[in-house]
């Protein structure tokens, strides 16, 4: 029988409602950590090229804020829905906490399909999606970031507009900005190296060594492109790579940089020589050591979960396991990176965009690298130590920490008025 793929938000408050029995959380914490603290549904006319008006539906959620400043990315996508934004900004709350920066978390999302929109058409929806969210945000408030299919040159713009009704400029309103604004020079390859922090932990702890490990990545964006970049050079095999058209598989491995090059000219990873073409199910369900879904949510379920040959799964997207496939996995004791730590390397190089850009500094290259490194293997340590105090997965054990550091923010914070 087919899976049929859980609301996002559903998902998020099983997890919650998880790390709230561990944690033994008072059922009114439980509560206001449920719902986003606000919401906010936007319709966004905007005028296309040929010169007759769209009506785009966006939304901005802001989840909890008791650890600092909302942060969270804005996503462009057809199937943008409130639940799933919801959902991913409650992630976002956890994923702060997991690495101990001091946010809260957010998300933003525009229902639209920016492939088939022009340059300025995109620039067009951003400026009136900014406008439309500009009581909400700001360096102090909550600072956006680029998510899928937005970009630098989106944040951007979102800086452009923001500073623009400010009278002033404020790179710090956004990250992931170009450098020339005051980007942060790493970001780009920021949330990959923080996946493979996280899996050389792994791999030692369960006694992999790299040259004997093949790597499927499902998608060829940001994230998958530069982790299957940086396994690469770090003597990774990786064996099988895809984009939403499909993938290409060879088993001796392939060289990301080449695919990469290749995807730049043709807009897809298929059509690369010597090599042979696979669907996305497929990839998934590969024989090798270490599988990084980094496209979308809900991509391993409960009809595929079996089919997974693999001795580590590092969840670069955002939720790509439903909570059927997680108790699958767990069950066949495959050891599961789970999102709010895996991809945690991305919030955390934001937060350091956004502090150099307050304190007007620019760190050395080595210098961001290694406060990054040292941020994601401490979290990657606490997660493991409570994964095995508790005999729990990773999975259970990053929502401990991270839930349990939320709610300790909220108690102490307390409710007024009262
Ligand atoms: P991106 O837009 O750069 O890339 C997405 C990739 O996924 C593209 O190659 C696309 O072709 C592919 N894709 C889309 N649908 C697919 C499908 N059905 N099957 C296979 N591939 C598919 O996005 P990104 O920034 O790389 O983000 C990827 C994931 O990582 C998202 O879940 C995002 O929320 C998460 N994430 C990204 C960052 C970041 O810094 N960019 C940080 C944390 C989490």
């Amino acid at each position: 029988m087919a899976e049929v793929k859980p609301n996002p938000l559903d998902a998020a408050r099983q997890q919650l409602s998880l790390a709230s029995k561990h944690l033994g959380l008072d059922s009114s914490i439980r509560e206001v950590l449920e719902k986003p603290k606000r919401a906010l549904i936007v319709s966004l006319p905007v005028k296309m090229d040929d010169g007759k008006v769209r009506v785009f539906s966006g939304c901005r959620v802001q989840h909890n804020d008791a650890r600092g400043p909302f942060k969270g990315g804005i996503r462009y996508h057809p199937c943008v829905t409130l639940d799933e934004i919801t959902a991913l900004s409650m992630l976002m709350t956890w994923k702060c906490a997991v690495v101990n920066i001091p946010y809260g978390g957010a998300k933003g999302g525009v229902c639209c399909n920016p492939k088939e929109m022009s340059k300025n058409e995109l620039e067009r929806l951003t400026r009136r999606y900014t406008t439309m969210i500009l009581d909400l945000i700001g360096p102090y408030r909550d600072v956006p970031a680029p998510d899928v299919y937005t970009d630098e040159q989106t944040m951007a713009w979102i800086m452009d507009t923001y500073s623009q009704f400010k009278g002033y400029s404020v790179p710090e309103s956004v990250t992931g900005k170009p450098i020339i604004l005051g980007g942060f020079e790493q970001r780009e390859s920021a949330t990959a190296l923080g996946v493979v922090f996280c899996i050389q932990e792994a791999v030692k702890h369960l006694k992999i060594k790299a040259k004997d490990a093949r790597v499927a990545v499902q998608g060829f964006g940001s994230v998958g492109w530069n982790a299957a970049r940086i396994l690469h050079e770090l003597g990774y095999k990786v064996i099988a790579v895809s984009d939403s058209q499909g993938g290409i598989y060879e088993k001796e491995g392939i060289d990301p940089v080449k695919v990469f090059e290749h995807k730049k000219k043709k807009g897809s990873v298929l059509g690369y020589k010597n090599v042979r073409e696979i669907s996305n199910e497929e990839l998934l369900e590969l024989p090798c050591e270490i599988l990084v879904p980094a496209a979308l949510e809900h991509q391993i379920t409960r009809a595929n979960a079996e089919k997974v040959k693999v001795r580590i799964v590092a969840e670069a997207a955002n939720a790509p396991t439903t909570p059927e496939a997680d108790k699958i996995l767990n069950e066949r004791k495959i050891f599961l990176i789970p999102d709010i730590l895996a991809n945690s390397g991305g919030v955390t190089s934001s937060y350091f965009e956004w502090v150099q850009n307050l304190t007007r500094e620019r760190w050395p290259e080595r210098e961001a690298n290694k406060k990054l490194k040292n941020i994601v293997i401490k979290a990657f340590d606490e997660v493991y130590a409570i994964s095995k105090k508790r005999e729990v997965d990773m999975r259970t054990a990053a929502l401990i920490l991270g839930v349990g550091r939320v709610a300790e923010a909220v108690k102490t914070l307390g409710l007024w008025p009262s």
